[in-house]
């Protein structure tokens, strides 16, 4: 899959859900309406349509939500992309973005069916700061998460969402702890994706954060690339990675090799951009395989070339009115 702009789209990010058991701030409101269940795809959908993607290329798959691990039956899922794409080579990495809450009862289940690594999102290292954030989280859930997936053999990503007056004074702290647990950490600017509290307010530009880590840590620059948004520093005195998801301030859609698909079967061609295609459609109308890869060539044709979020005070709108959970964080 070319897009026209002659990017390779290989890489899938698939929600499964748009329920969470957690509320953050900054991504959902407090009373949520989650989608009516014949809305959201069955799990033999999700199937279908990862096996389509996989065949026109794509290589590495994401399941992510919601939380991808409330959805009832989702370790079947996973275990049978793994066994039908990992298992032949046609998938070189199936992996998930969890809150971390579910690790504990799954994270062996995870690695037996070829999950390598986990990206776990976590914004806070105090329990009382943690429950504000997410509104309903227990703390002592997630570690027990983690442990279990340290455990397991699972190769973790700690991915916190820098918020300007809640959570800046941990980010010393994270550094550390993620380097004693051989856990890289993402460092994530908040984007302008739903209609939440004021984000202004917590907005915190990632530059400022880098500096003033770099005045305890010592940052080498490295040249670990995922394809994806982050730029990574190592931490000299850990070994560990540190990477800096900076949407806001610097703009990485030059390498966008992504996209999106909701539990909806959305599929959005941009995480911030309205153009989208529908493949529920063609799946429910008994679409053959070839109709459904056509449908999805047909959209990839149309990606866009890159967004355009701002934050400021003029700019108090969100970019985009659906949230991160419904598009697939
Ligand atoms: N429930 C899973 C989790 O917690 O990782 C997967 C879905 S969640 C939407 C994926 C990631 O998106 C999380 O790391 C979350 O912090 C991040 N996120 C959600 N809304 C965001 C926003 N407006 N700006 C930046 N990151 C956001």
């Amino acid at each position: 899959m070319i897009d026209p702009f002659g990017r390779k789209i290989s890489y899938l990010r698939l929600s499964v859900t748009d329920r969470c058991d957690l509320r953050c701030v900054y991504c959902m409101a407090e009373e949520m309406t989650f989608l009516p269940k014949t809305e959201v795809l069955s799990l033999e959908e999700l199937e279908r349509l990862a096996g389509a993607f996989i065949r026109l290329g794509t290589t590495k798959l994401r399941l992510t939500g919601g939380e991808p691990l409330v959805r009832r039956g989702i370790l079947d899922l996973i275990g049978n992309l793994g066994r039908h794409y990992l298992a032949n080579g046609a998938l070189r990495e199936l992996t998930l973005t969890t809150n971390g809450t579910q690790l504990a009862k799954s994270a062996d289940a995870l690695r037996a069916a070829g999950v390598k690594r986990l990206n776990v999102s976590l914004d806070s290292f105090d329990p009382a700061r943690f429950r504000a954030i997410t509104r309903t989280g227990d703390l002592a859930q997630v570690m027990d998460g983690l442990r279990a997936a340290k455990q397991a053999g699972l190769k973790v990503k700690i991915n916190m969402v820098a918020l300007k007056g809640i959570n800046e004074e941990e980010f010393d702290q994270a550094v550390a702890w993620c380097g004693e647990q051989g856990f890289d950490l993402v460092l994530i600017e908040t984007m302008p994706l739903g209609e939440v509290e004021d984000r202004l307010e917590h907005y915190l530009p990632l530059d400022e954060v880098k500096r003033r880590l770099a005045a305890k840590w010592t940052l080498e620059p490295s040249v670990m690339n995922t394809g994806g948004p982050a730029r990574y520093m190592r931490v000299a005195e850990t070994g560990q990675m540190l990477g800096f998801i900076t949407p806001l301030t610097h703009g990485f859609c030059e390498s966008c090799n992504r996209v999106r698909v909701t539990c909806t079967g959305t599929l959005f061609l941009c995480l911030g951009q309205e153009d989208a295609a529908d493949l529920r459609a063609p799946l429910r109308a008994g679409q053959s395989d070839e109709g459904l890869e056509q449908a999805i060539l047909a959209a990839i044709g149309r990606k866009p070339k890159g967004h355009d979020f701002i934050i400021d005070r003029d700019h108090r709108r969100p970019a985009l009115a659906r949230h991160m959970s419904m598009t697939g964080g």
